[in-house]
């Protein structure tokens, strides 16, 4: 028997005696291959370190290497439905500016995946084997930024081009830059396409447009996944998903928005996995549920978020308050708030963050504030200090930018005020800053039966009257949103 200190569980489990497969130590090392079908101590105390998740990640790669030389599959340009003028103006560019520079440069990710579906694609990803300081010399319109994550943005007008080096692997690195519970903090290793696609999150967001030949290159059976319209984790969901959680929502996101099932191991490891979402930074938390609140399918993400149990780990005083919600109406709600904003986004007005925690948060808020305010001359007063309350809980899980947390509160807080139809008040209500926000929010409410429905008119019909009433800008504008690269 033989003392090793093992980090992390997927194939030893620290404190207790483990056999080790001939398989796992032929492919780790040699000096474990001598170990093979021995047990072995996982102290945390041996003579030598090992990390658990570097060894699965090892034999994740070598498994999938073999199937990458073995099985990569070529799909020539008559054979897909990717053409070129489906192509933004700007991607096809820099593809072949790198290209001609003698660098390989495909497409990749979202913007083949969706093309392949015959969807317009919300942003197009190149991944190349140039470096970012080769791609930022090329192109003068770009900067490097990230850090955990080192990629180059290049701006045509409002347009940006994401621009990634080929991921690789690398054991010393890889054993410095996660952390306690295998998440990914740092991966700027590079290395060669077959390596990128097994570090890439699903097999559908890993297929490759080959500016070269206009062929798409398939190194993990993405094309038979879209074909099936299934969403497969690429590897182990005990290693993929504490490498970096979102992979969990951005699951619920493509599953939603794709109409895609999810295999049933990636399935059953958001199931297992989901309690790591608390791991993970509360503003990349913010950035990642405004994509899903925002992605146009958001009736279905709230589903799907309920169906795989991460609703509690996002917005948990929502979980709570909905499993004593007997008579549905609080969930009736939401859904009919999310109709509204699927709508908005689908038809491309504008949708704000502050509403969509208005209303996660609704269903909490007016519970509590019922139950310490009966009398409706004084509800803006509770409002105004539950919300305060509810809000402080949820910025620990999600980081709201103030503005947008302050914007949920005025909608809360305006609520009674739309009962007062009499004298100067609405006027006054209808100069609110907040008040076509609070206004939506009030008629979603008298769609359920929680406003009175005449009300809703009442107000539809005062604005038409009082069209010429300015509100002042609430806000000073936000600064231009900078996308956020995820690990993998
Ligand atoms: P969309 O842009 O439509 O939301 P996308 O799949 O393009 O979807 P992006 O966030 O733009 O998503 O990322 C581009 C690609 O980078 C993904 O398709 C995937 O291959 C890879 N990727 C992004 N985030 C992760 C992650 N957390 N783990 C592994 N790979 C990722
Ligand atoms: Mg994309």
């Amino acid at each position: 028997m033989t003392d090793l200190v093992i980090k992390g569980t997927q194939y030893l489990i620290p404190g207790e005696l483990n056999i080790v497969s001939p398989e796992l130590a032929s492919i780790v090392s040699p000096e474990l291959a001598r170990m093979a079908g021995h047990a072995i101590n996982c102290s945390r105390t041996g003579t030598k370190c090992y990390d658990c998740a570097q060894y699965a990640e090892l034999l994740n790669r070598v498994k999938h290497r073999e199937a990458s030389a073995d099985h990569l599959n070529v799909i020539s340009r008559n054979k897909h439905g990717i053409s070129r003028k489906s192509i933004s103006d700007s991607a096809l560019k820099v593809l072949y500016r790198l290209s001609k520079s003698g660098h390989r440069a495909c497409l990749v990710g979202g913007g083949v995946r969706d093309l392949l579906l015959d969807i317009q694609p919300k942003d197009f990803d190149v991944a190349t084997d140039a470096t970012p300081e080769q791609v930022r010399e090329l192109f003068k319109n770009s900067r490097i930024i990230g850090r955990r994550f080192r990629l180059v943005h290049i701006r045509f007008g409002r347009d940006i081009i994401e621009v990634a080096t080929f991921r690789g692997y690398d054991e010393d690195s890889a054993k410095n830059e996660t952390d306690d519970h295998g998440r990914i903090l740092r991966d700027n290793t590079f290395g060669e396409i077959e390596e990128d696609a097994i570090r890439r999150d699903f097999t559908a967001n890993a297929l490759y447009y080959d500016i070269h030949d206009y062929t798409v290159l398939d190194y993990v059976g993405g094309m038979q996944d879209i074909e099936d319209r299934q969403l497969r984790l690429i590897g182990d969901p005990a290693i993929r998903y504490p490498e970096d959680p979102v992979r969990m929502l951005r699951a619920v996101r493509f599953a939603a928005k794709l109409n895609f099932g999810i295999e049933e191991s990636a399935a059953q490891g958001i199931f297992e996995f989901g309690h790591l979402l608390a791991v993970v930074p509360p503003a990349r938390m913010f950035d990642e549920v405004i994509k899903l609140f925002h992605s146009g399918s958001a009736v279905r993400v709230f589903e799907l978020l309920r169906e795989y149990g991460l609703l509690k780990y996002l917005v948990p005083a929502l979980d709570e308050c909905l499993q004593d919600d007997p008579t549905e109406s609080m969930l009736d709600f939401i859904d009919q708030a999310l109709v509204n904003t699927d709508t908005r986004v689908n038809t491309g007005q504008p949708v704000s963050p502050g509403f969509i925690f208005a209303v996660l948060l609704w269903p909490v808020v007016h519970k509590q504030a019922n139950s310490i305010q009966s009398d409706r001359q004084k509800m803006i007063g509770a409002l105004m200090q539950v919300g305060e309350t509810v809000m402080k809980r949820q910025v620990r899980h999600i980081s709201i930018p103030r503005r947008f947390s302050q914007m949920a509160r005025d909608i809360w807080s305006s609520q009674p005020r739309f009962h007062r139809t009499q004298g100067k008040q609405p006027l006054r209500l209808l100069e609110n800053p907040v008040f076509r926000a609070a206004y939506d929010f009030m008629c979603i409410q008298s769609m359920v039966g929680l406003m009175p429905h005449k009300l809703c008119h009442w107000w539809t019909d005062f604005q038409v009257e009082n069209a010429d009433v300015e509100r002042p800008e609430r806000t000073r504008k936000p600064r231009p949103r900078r996308r956020r690269r995820n690990a993998s």
